[in-house]
């Protein structure tokens, strides 16, 4: 019997040795959202093809109000799923086969809005760990944000939710060791972007990678907030990146990195990415 279970093993790391070698299958969901979606997916599906690693398709869905009874991504079929949906509840069956996706070994990647995204979807918030607007309050769960050292949380009342005006912004590393972060810069400027603030979900599962100072002076919470967020659902893994509200800001090294990285680790579990020679550190932005 040990003979037979030790087989197997081998059989297995050769397959999956044998997998890793060509490009992963991933899947971007799009067709809804209070952003540019149609400018920015073909970025997204760029950048991650760029990086070798991935064949991507793009599954749209219907419009706003629209019917969803064909609406039936086949989630298993993709190593990775990223989000740049924030739009219609899904169907009950499409919400149901994400989360068995998820707990057995899918990964996902919430880029930017797609955090806006399902405040009535408990699972969904769980996986993301936490998201603004879309009418979420404390009943959405704490406010968390960096201090002395770890991520904390504020359960005070109030809205989900905030940016200020768009502009550069320094992003610091939170986790060196984590392969998304690995061989990264500390400290790096990001390009022209909405620095999300006062997001709010179940949290406590949220492995802070990165965080940037929202500036009270650009009507920010004064507190270093969650940017870079790696989290696990059942044997699933979710990068959680806030960055990226349009071209313009998905244009940084920094941001096209950390996404490639991210969505391999969402996918794999590793990330075997060197960090680019060109990636941006703490005072100047480097663009792509
Ligand atoms: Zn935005």
């Amino acid at each position: 019997m040990k003979i037979t279970i030790s087989i197997c093993a081998a059989a297995l790391a050769l397959a999956c040795g044998a997998f890793a070698a060509s490009p992963m299958p991933a899947l971007i969901i799009d067709g809804q959202n209070n952003h540019a979606w149609k400018e920015t997916t073909p970025v997204l599906k760029k950048i991650l093809e760029d990086s070798g690693l991935f064949t991507v398709d793009v599954l749209t869905s219907p419009a706003k109000g629209g019917d969803f009874s064909n609406f039936r991504p086949e989630f298993t079929k993709y190593k990775v799923v990223i989000s740049n949906y924030n739009g219609d509840p899904w169907p009950d069956a499409v919400k149901a086969s994400f989360e068995a996706y998820m707990k057995n070994g899918g990964g996902f990647v919430s880029y930017h809005a797609a955090d806006n995204a399902f405040p009535e979807w408990a699972a969904y918030n769980e996986m993301i760990g936490e998201g603004g607007w879309g009418n979420r309050d404390e009943k959405a769960g704490p406010y968390w944000y960096f201090k002395d050292g770890k991520l904390v949380s504020d359960s005070a009342p109030g809205k989900a939710g905030n940016h200020g005006a768009r502009k550069p912004f320094q992003v610091t590393t939170r986790d060196a060791k984590h392969p998304v972060m690995k061989g990264l810069p500390p400290v790096w400027m990001h390009e022209t972007d909405e620095l999300y603030s006062k997001l709010r979900g179940p949290g406590d599962k949220i492995h802070l990678l990165a965080t940037a100072y929202s500036d009270p002076d650009n009507r920010g919470s004064g507190h270093d907030e969650p940017m870079l967020m790696a989290l696990e659902y059942g044997k699933g893994r979710i990068f959680h990146t806030t960055l990226g509200h349009d071209t313009v800001a998905m244009q940084c090294v920094g941001f096209i990195a950390t996404l490639q990285r991210g969505t391999e680790w969402a996918a794999t579990g590793k990330a075997t990415q060197k960090a680019p020679k060109d990636f941006p550190g703490p005072d100047a932005v480097v663009k792509r």
